[in-house]
């Protein structure tokens, strides 16, 4: 069977890899030139609103699926004779915050209040009704924490607007949350579904810094079993999800989901017997899941930016290498770890974070 994956970044390549494991042939699509999953599969230089580009790929392919979730739904929507997993209802949803929260809300999976911001008089609006702070973040293309900005008082208000104003935005109370985290969940043709273990998530500069899993809280990882299942199955979903959620004591509040594998489920690679990128594989080529199987106690580093040569040498974890250009904010790879305790995962994440923090650009070594 061959899968034409849209997008060909890290995730992308992971996916090529559980792929050749399954014996499944990839063809990706990107813009890129040389993009990491060209490693494990054909490539088309094709921008993701190319509807002849995808059309081809749509001919060539027993069914298609993304990485990527800003790939445009009317392009892809042009494409009626092939099956697209995950169903474009979920990247459709996924892809506006409003509409995203409005399923929340429908799912009765709480989530903080929020009021859609138009104008500057609605910005006002928002902040009288849901008091400060708040977040103000643009309803489409944003990630790793932009597109958003933090409102505290007045004059925040006006550099956010000056700021974001202009496109279609949302403003969200400000959760105090203790931690996040993230549920992945995979679901296949048949409606069976295999929920991962509850992920806890720090973020650096808005991007992806560490996961580790399982959190051992039972009633959290119950919650949140519960509301991603409401989540798939009302999208009739196909693939695996990640649901992000801010911890606020014994209570879940949903911020977004992403359909698609995501990097907070890295770790699932060596920590599970069957990572989120095989299921995702097995979902979208009708093949069932297979158990998550996880065991021990898994931690993540994300690598961005630049990967310390240090860690590229030491056996201190399974490092993987995206085959990136180094650049500032970038992701170019990761490095996992699998314990017996949670206390010897946590122990070897704090030394790779000191080689991470010491090698970072501009740091004087010794400080
Ligand atoms: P997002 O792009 O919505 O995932 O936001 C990026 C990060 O900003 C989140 O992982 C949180 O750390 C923070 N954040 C987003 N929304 C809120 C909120 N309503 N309250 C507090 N922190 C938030």
């Amino acid at each position: 069977m061959k899968i034409g994956v849209i997008g060909a970044g890290q995730l992308g390549l992971m996916l090529g890899e559980s792929a050749r494991r399954l014996d499944l042939e990839c063809l990706f699509l990107d813009p890129a030139d040389q993009p990491p999953a060209a490693a494990v599969g054909e490539c088309r230089r094709a921008a993701f609103d190319d509807t002849d580009a995808l059309a081809a790929l749509a001919a060539e392919c027993d069914v298609l699926t993304y990485e990527f979730e800003n790939v445009p739904v009317d392009a892809l929507a042009t494409l009626d004779d092939i099956a697209i997993y995950p169903p474009l209802t979920a990247l459709s949803a996924a892809q506006d915050r409003l509409s995203e929260k409005q399923l929340f809300e429908d799912l009765s999976i709480p989530l903080a209040g929020y009021f859609a911001v138009d104008t500057r008089s609605d910005l006002d609006d928002a902040v009288a009704r849901l008091g400060l702070p708040i977040v103000l973040k643009t309803r489409r293309f944003g990630y790793d924490g932009k597109g958003q900005a933090v409102i505290r008082n007045e004059a925040d208000c006006d550099r956010a607007w000056d700021e974001l104003g202009g496109a279609a935005l949302i403003a969200e109370a400000f959760v105090p949350f203790d931690f996040e985290v993230s549920v992945i969940a995979s679901r296949d043709q048949s409606g069976d579904v295999a929920v991962y273990p509850l992920t806890q998530n720090t973020h650096t500069d808005g991007i992806l810094d560490t996961s580790v899993a399982p959190l051992d809280n039972g009633p959290l990882e119950t919650l949140a079993g519960d509301y991603v299942h409401r989540l798939l199955d009302r999208l009739d979903y196909v693939g695996s999800v990640a649901l992000e959620l801010f911890v606020c004591g014994d209570e879940l509040l949903a911020n977004e989901f992403a359909p698609r594998v995501h990097n907070s489920g890295h770790w699932t690679i060596e920590g599970c017997r069957c990572s989120q990128f095989e299921n995702h594989m097995r979902a979208v080529a009708g093949l069932p899941l297979g158990q998550p199987g996880c065991e021990g106690y898994s931690g993540m580093q994300n690598l961005v930016g630049s990967i310390p040569t240090a860690l590229r040498d030491s056996d201190s974890g399974f490092f993987h290498d995206y085959g990136k250009t180094e650049r500032p904010g970038r992701k170019l790879g990761h490095l996992t770890v699998v314990a017996s305790s949670a206390e010897a995962r946590d122990g070897a994440l704090a030394e790779i974070s000191k080689i991470v923090i010491q090698s970072a650009p501009g740091t004087v070594p010794g400080t």
